[in-house]
Parts: C-alpha cells; structure tokens; sequence
C-alpha cells in the first residue's frame, strides 16, 4: 500500500516521478498506473510512479460541504477519469450535470443558446468540487502499491542523469526516477527550471468566486453566463440547491466586494446578476483568483514534460484549465504506454516529441480561441450579431467552437 508520507531510506527509485499533484498530477499518476492492471505488457510488473506534492494530503469533506472551486468537465475529461477507475470514488450525487448552456447580456440574458442534444449528446458534461475531486484520485491511488503520494513535500534542487532524473526534496530525501512530469501548476517550478520560457497575457482581471445557496433551484441542468464590459458572469449549478457564481472584474472591484458583509454582498450581486437568477438564501463562501493567460513555449526537455497549467493557463471563463491538461494526461499516458510496449526507456524522446506534436498546436488553438472569445464578449452584445454568432437558434461557427469546448476531445 502507497504511504501518504516518506520512507526512511534516502534513495527511492522510480520509473516516472510527477512533481505537482493537483487534478491534472494526480490524474497522470491514475493513467499511468492503469498500463498495466488495463493492458498487461509481458513480463513488465507496472509502473512505480511517485507523486510529489507541496501541500497536505486531500482530506475527506463532509456531504454538506461546498469547497469553493468548482471545476466543468468535459465528455472527454469525464471518460479519462471513468476508465482509469476515479468516478468510482466520486458519488454520482457529486456531479451536476449540465447539457444547456446560454449566453447573453444584462438586457437579453439568453441571446444564444447551446443544447448538448443538438450535437446527439446526452450532456455537455459536469460540475464538480475541485477538493472533491482531488480526494477521489487522492483515495484511488493510495490504493495503489506502485504509487507513493509524498504530501508536503518540496524539491529543493533538479539534476539530470544520462538515465533518470535526480531530485533532492528539503527534508534531504533523494527521489529519482526515468521520467519526471512537471504538473506543478500556473507557476512551474519544473517549468522555470528547466529554462523553458512562456509568453502570458495579464487581463488585468480576477475571477471572484461566491458560493450560495439558492432559495430555488430551477434549471439546475443549465448554466449561463452574462457579458458585461467588466467582465462576465456565470452560474454554475450544484447539487442540494448550491451554486457558485464566477463574477469576473477588476482586481480592485473585486476586493472591495471581498469585505462586503454578506446582505451587502447579497444587494449588490441582486444589482449586477440578471433577474433571472433566484434568490440567494445564504452566501456560503468566497473568493478571488486573478486571471492570467500563459503558454510554455515547448513542453518537453530531457526526461522530463510538463502538464496542465505547468504548461498552460487559459482564461477560465470557458472552463477548460482542467479539460485540457486532462486531454494532455491521456496523449502523454498513450505516448508512455506505446513507448513501453516498444521496450523503450520512458524518457524515450520519441515518446516526448510526439506528446508534444500533438497536444502543443491544440492547445495554442484553444489559447488564442478563447481569448478572441474574451475579446469579442468584451464588446456590446448588439455587435456579435454582426460578427457571426447568429441567433439563438442557428448553429454557427463560434456556437460550434464552444459546444467543442464543452465535449472536448473524444
Ligand atoms: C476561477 C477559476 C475557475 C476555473 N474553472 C474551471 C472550469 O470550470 N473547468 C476547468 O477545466 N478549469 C477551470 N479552471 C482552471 C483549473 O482550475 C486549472 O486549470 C487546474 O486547477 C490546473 O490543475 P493543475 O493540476 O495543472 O494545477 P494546480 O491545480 O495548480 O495544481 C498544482 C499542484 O502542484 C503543487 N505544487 C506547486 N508547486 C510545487 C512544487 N514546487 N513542488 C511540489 N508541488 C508543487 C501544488 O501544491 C498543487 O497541488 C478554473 C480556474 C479558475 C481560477
């Protein structure tokens, strides 16, 4: 059985070591760890994989308990985690199911509208707490024995072998293994110290996140989001009549609403929402992240690739941080499993290059798709007509891309 803390020794010896172990960390280490229990390679025992995490292990949340990230996934992300085994650690009651999606302004709140039916879907995908999700792929891989999750545990120095990388934590421990994966999130240690650069967009913007109650749940299969000048916002609908609003502003607009006392918070939101959002019975937490935009400009390096926003941060107004370095979980894990079943060395850079050829021009794609988004939504709603959005009910190219961010790759 993995340990959620160190072993004694002062050398542990991996086949591939994942420095980061958020979403995107610890869904690799449950892909990576399915090669063998899925698809037997002769006469390989699986893979040993050590996760390195700089904060606490995950800790179980109570039902009635709303953590304040609150992630969308997509058809694509949702069948990664099914087959590697997470869902099964995730309660069905967990997961809102979205399949409408609307879009509009203050004054016409549903100017366009999506439908999962109208591309044969039975949903466009599902709303989960990040925490929770973290704890079910937290949950899984402690089941593993070839899987040491090593909480609160910092690298203090890189170095790169001919064979393995070698990494030496705070507390002295030396950890080495034939592949290293940087998912270490929007601040890369990995990624800095490999000397990889990343172009970034500041939007001058922070993303405040307030989670309610609702006094009614209508719609709770739908989620929208408004366009304001500002900056947009969005309800995410939860289970239990819970829902967290995304209000995205100026970082000073934004913190003055953080010292709101609730009923202030609770009028201004009334003020600024469309009237269609139900009342707020409580506001159950809040807060605030600011919003940037970064690319790497590779994401491979001897032995070593990063993933998910250790490679990429989008803006998050369409949902897709988490979707894409899911997608890049699985190209990765398909590109390790084949290296494998070649009898190749894991930090073949074959494998790498190809992980790299595929997801790197999809991801600029999505990038730059989304921030022309954020650009167009920035202007008065009266002129997307002109630019091609077409109306509510006429499937056009920009409501074919966002139906695409929604299904993600299949
Ligand atoms: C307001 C908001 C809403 C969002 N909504 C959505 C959404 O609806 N859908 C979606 O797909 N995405 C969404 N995103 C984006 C999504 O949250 C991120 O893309 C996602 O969390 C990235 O996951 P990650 O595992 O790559 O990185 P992170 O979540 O940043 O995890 C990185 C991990 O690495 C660890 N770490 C960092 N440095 C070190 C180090 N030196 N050593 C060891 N460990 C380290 C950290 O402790 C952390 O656990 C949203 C983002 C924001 C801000």
């Amino acid at each position: 059985m993995a340990d959620d803390t160190m072993a004694d020794t002062d050398l542990q010896r991996f086949d591939v070591v994942i420095q980061g172990g958020g979403i995107v960390g610890l869904a690799m280490a449950a892909r990576l760890g399915e090669i063998e229990a899925r698809s037997p390679i002769d006469g390989h025992p699986g893979l040993t994989i050590a996760v390195i995490d700089a904060d606490q292990a995950p800790e179980a949340l109570s039902e009635d308990t709303l953590a304040l990230r609150t992630t969308s996934l997509n058809a694509g992300a949702i069948n990664l985690l099914e087959r590697n085994g997470v869902l099964a650690h995730l309660p069905e009651w967990f997961l809102t199911t979205f399949d409408r999606l609307e879009v509009g302004d203050r004054t016409r709140p549903v100017a366009l509208s999506f439908d999962a039916s109208d591309i044969q879907l039975p949903r466009f995908g599902v709303f989960v707490e990040n925490d929770r999700l973290r704890y079910a792929l937290w949950q899984l891989l402690k089941q593993r024995e070839r899987v040491s999750l090593l909480a609160e545990s910092r690298v203090r120095t890189r170095e790169v072998l001919p064979d393995r990388q070698r990494l030496i934590l705070d507390n002295g421990d030396i950890i080495e293994g034939a592949l290293l994966i940087g998912a270490d999130g929007a601040r890369s240690m990995v990624r800095r110290d490999a000397g990889i650069d990343a172009r970034s967009r500041d939007y001058a913007q922070n993303a405040q996140v307030i989670n309610v109650r609702l006094a009614e749940h209508r719609d709770i299969h739908t989620t929208w989001q408004v366009f304001a000048p500002e900056g947009p916002l969005a309800l995410l609908p939860l289970h239990d009549r819970q829902a967290s609003l995304i209000w995205y502003d100026r970082p000073g607009t934004v913190q003055s609403r953080m010292a709101m006392d609730d009923e202030m918070l609770k009028a201004t939101i009334r003020q600024h929402f469309p009237p269609r959002l139900p009342e707020i019975e409580t506001i159950i937490e809040r807060g605030q992240f600011p919003i940037a935009r970064q690319h790497a400009q590779r994401y491979i390096a001897p032995r070593l690739a990063l993933i998910g926003d250790a490679a990429h941060v989008i803006h998050p107004m369409a949902g897709q941080g988490v979707n894409l370095g899911l997608a890049d979980v699985e190209i990765l894990g398909d590109q390790l499993d084949r290296a494998l079943r070649y009898g190749r060395d894991l930090g073949d850079q074959r494998a790498l290059k190809h992980y790299q050829r595929h997801q790197w021009p999809r991801n600029a794609a999505m990038l730059t798709a989304v921030d022309q988004l954020y650009d167009i939504f920035r202007s008065p709603m009266a002129d997307l007509f002109g630019r091609g959005l077409g109306g509510a009910n006429h499937i056009t190219p920009v409501k074919r891309l966002m139906m695409k961010m929604a299904v993600g790759p299949t």
